[in-house]
């Protein structure tokens, strides 16, 4: 079971639920998290932020790194933001921030197939994924290169 994890941007205005891989890391070791409206006062910290898109996570690089190595071979040099977000240890539920209210009409849409024409749905279904995928692949999403 993994814990819903939500955090407000610096700005206030954006919330976001943050995904926690099998919950090895508690949610205080985000600390921060600038969306890309937040104002630009601070520097990017290459050993502390990550940046997906202009949206940037602030982790407590310290307590992620010890909760990390409990029961784990792993070697510190390993551990940077980056890899707590590609790793899936902090990043975003979505594949981007708002995903799920952005896709939520097309969705619907096809959704509303399945009473109809259940192979049509399925055909849909599976292209609308691979053709989003893609579409956030070429836009930069981190969690889409993984994909
Ligand atoms: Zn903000």
């Amino acid at each position: 079971m993994c814990m819903a994890v939500f955090k407000k941007c610096e700005c206030g205005t954006r919330t976001v639920q943050f995904h926690l891989r099998d919950n090895v890391l508690s949610p205080e070791v985000i600390t921060r998290l600038f969306c890309p409206d937040c104002p630009g006062d601070s520097v990017f910290d290459m050993k502390s932020m990550v940046n997906d898109n202009g949206w940037i996570i602030e982790y407590d690089m310290v307590l992620a790194t010890m909760q990390i190595m409990q029961g784990r071979m792993i070697s510190l040099e390993m551990i940077s933001p980056e890899y707590l977000f590609d790793q899936g240890y902090a990043c975003w539920l979505e594949m981007y921030p708002g995903e799920k209210a952005d896709i939520q009409d097309e969705r619907q849409r096809i959704i509303a197939l399945k009473k109809q024409d259940q192979q049509r749905y399925l055909q849909e279904m599976i292209g609308w994924n691979i053709n989003r995928l893609a579409e956030l692949k070429t836009k930069g999403w981190r969690k889409a290169q993984a994909a």
